[in-house]
């Protein structure tokens, strides 16, 4: 088994271009252009703007949600031409912690590409606090959340400031590089997560109705701050939250994010965590998974809780250096898959083109081809193992067989690759969940 195992190894290494993971300068010049000043400088406005509460409708010059929401349209229309810049609004009816009818506005910037495919980088602008039991507004009373209270002082300089600020470097530093991108990158600064992921439930549900192509979304989500509250400093990890179970599209991201990120962010290390958010909590990544888009959170590793939607979320607690290495990890993975080819379709008519071949015992793949690519690279790893383990790049082909590997113990992927050397996600051969339904296929035999 090993010998033919090796052969087939052998034969197709010889015959596949030698293509490993590509470093593409161009991508090292964008991310190189990431300025932590121009992101501190961003959050400095941001967070004088006393707080960004959803509701926080004010005649107060410089105070609120509307110069914020602002200050994030007209700077990033000031970054380039190329980016189409617009408010993204919708008439809320009072609901949950929406006391009263408002206009709520995401801030969306597109860099049209040359397909349909779309990748989103987003976070969200709006913030809330706790009332203090000082604060003449909690009556007297303890303090706490009180959802009809909009202009307490809720700075969100790392909830999530920081990853509004990402959002646009990210935004400008793609924009500028001139570069042509396959997909259209949609730079989004979502409003009202806070009160239940409100705008990102609005964009996804549009986004479902309107059948947008969506290859990833990448959410991020207090993302700047490397000192923990339990007095622990990591500034040279991050974290990448994604859905079960272990083959959704939202997992393939996560693994593609970690290998671009080692490729391009070497000692910034990206870790994976295998469920959807943190305990017990949510992210306006999770408004796009439920409609069935793959999409991830990232977050740094150290939280410090005590900060977190209280007015002491300030400037202070954010280390810019180490948000703009974050930030670069996210530019890497999107301009990635923007200039990689669509991610090979493996799913046929009867469900996931894998077999067992002529004798019954390879794993026989097929795939659709995937318009401009130019070879494609195999992975495969053992079914209890989170990561891909062995990989071979094959040529321009739509079919390959592993000898002697049974497709019962093995899980399988394949991703497209482009004549520059940028790949696709992995498609994995395993069975899309039914949308709408919790209830599992289930064979008989
Ligand atoms: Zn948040």
């Amino acid at each position: 088994m090993r010998t033919s195992l090796l052969a087939a190894f052998l034969a197709f290494a010889l015959s596949a271009p030698a293509v490993a993971q590509v470093v593409d300068p161009r991508i090292e010049e964008i991310l190189g252009d990431v300025s932590p000043e121009r992101l501190h400088e961003y959050l400095s406005t941001l967070t004088g703007y006393e707080t960004r509460h959803s509701l926080s409708f004010s005649d107060r010059p410089g105070f609120g949600v509307l110069p914020a929401r602002q200050y994030i349209l007209e700077t990033m229309q000031g970054f380039s031409d190329r980016l189409d810049v617009a408010f993204d609004c919708y008439e809320v009816e009072p609901q949950g912690r929406i006391p009263e009818q408002a206009e709520l506005c995401n801030v969306v910037a597109t860099l049209p590409g040359r397909s349909e495919r779309r990748v989103f980088v987003s976070g969200h602008y709006d913030t809330v606090a706790r009332i203090e039991a000082s604060d003449p507004a909690s009556g007297g009373g303890g303090g706490g959340f009180d959802w009809s209270v909009y202009d307490n002082p809720a700075p969100g300089a790392n909830d999530d400031g920081s990853g509004t600020v990402l959002t646009m470097e990210a935004a400008r530093v793609l924009a500028q590089s001139g570069l042509d991108f396959d997909a259209t990158l949609v730079f989004v600064a979502f409003v009202a997560e806070e009160e239940g992921l409100v705008g990102a439930s609005l964009m996804a549900s549009r986004a479902e109705r309107e059948g947008w192509v969506i290859d990833a979304m990448f959410n991020n989500d207090i993302i700047g701050n490397s000192l923990g509250g339990n007095g622990i400093l990591d500034s040279r990890t991050l974290r990448v939250f994604s859905e079960d179970p272990m083959d959704s599209p939202s997992r393939q991201l996560a693994r593609f994010i970690r290998r671009q990120g080692a490729a391009y962010m070497p000692g910034h290390e990206v870790r994976l965590i295998a469920r959807e958010d943190r305990f017990g909590r949510g992210g306006d990544h999770t408004a796009f998974n439920r409609r069935g888009f793959a999409g991830v959170r990232f977050s740094e590793s150290r939280e410090n809780y005590a900060r977190q939607h209280t007015a002491a979320d300030t400037l202070g607690g954010v280390d810019f250096e180490y948000l703009a290495r974050n930030t670069r990890v996210n530019a890497a993975g999107v301009a990635t898959i923007a200039m990689a080819p669509p991610a090979p379709d493996v799913i046929g008519p009867r469900g996931p083109m894998l077999g067992r071949g002529e004798t019954g015992y390879h794993a026989d793949m097929r795939w659709q081809r995937s318009p401009g690519a130019t070879s494609y690279r195999v992975v495969w790893r053992e079914a209890w193992t989170p990561d891909w383990e062995h990989e071979v790049v094959v040529g321009d082909v739509d079919h390959f067989v592993l000898e002697n590997i049974s497709i019962d113990d093995y899980v399988f992927g394949v991703a497209a690759i482009g004549p520059g050397g940028h790949e696709s996600l992995v498609s994995a051969y395993v069975r899309p969940p039914r949308a709408g339904s919790d209830i599992r296929e289930v064979g008989r035999d």
